[in-house]
Order: structure tokens, then C-alpha cells, then sequence
């Protein structure tokens, strides 16, 4: 079963992911998302510190993704309010001609 990147919410079987505590002696205290309906082949198992690295990561680039669209906007409306500034000025000189 192939998993996208991040903290897995839904299992493919489509139960909601839990998050449990490992008990073994090979990952004592080490959490996990797991199928919260069945445990086994075909439904999600994954390390809760290896989901988080990913879904910093996927965040990560949203978060660049984002302040790049932040700065267009701020160029745009920089040109907005300048364009109503000669809108203004426009009206202000008919006016007075009328
Ligand atoms: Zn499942």
C-alpha cells in the first residue's frame, strides 16, 4: 500500500486514522497512525515522527508557495491603489470643468 506524504487521515478502506503507542522492545514508546477499524496488510501503518517530518516538509513548501502569492498580491494591490489614485484626480478635473 503506497501512502502520500504527511499525516495520514483516512486509511484506503476509508476508517479515520488513530494514533497508538508502540509497546515493542524494538520501538518502546514510539508512536504510530494506524487503521482505526483493522490492523494488517492493506491498511495504514505509519511512524507518527516520520509522518510529522513529511508533513513539515509538505507544509514547508506550501508555506513558500504562499508568501510568494502574498508578495504578487501586495504588488497588485499597490497598482489597484494607484490606479484609483488617477481615477480620483480624473473625476476631481471633470468635476471642476463641469
Ligand atoms: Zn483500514
Amino acid at each position: 500500500m503506497e501512502l502520500g506524504p504527511g499525516i495520514p487521515c483516512r486509511c484506503p478502506c476509508g476508517a479515520l486514522t488513530v494514533v497508538l503507542t508502540s509497546k515493542t522492545k524494538e520501538n518502546p514508546g514510539r508512536r504510530f497512525y494506524r487503521c482505526g477499524v483493522v490492523s494488517g496488510e492493506n491498511h495504514v501503518f505509519k511512524w507518527a515522527d516520520e509522518a510529522l517530518v513529511e508533513e513539515i516538509e509538505a507544509l514547508s513548501v506550501k508555506q513558500a508557495s504562499m508568501e510568494n502569492d502574498l508578495i504578487e498580491i501586495k504588488e497588485h494591490l499597490i497598482d489597484i491603489k494607484k490606479d484609483i489614485t488617477e481615477i480620483v484626480e480624473v473625476v476631481a478635473a471633470f468635476s471642476t470643468k463641469i
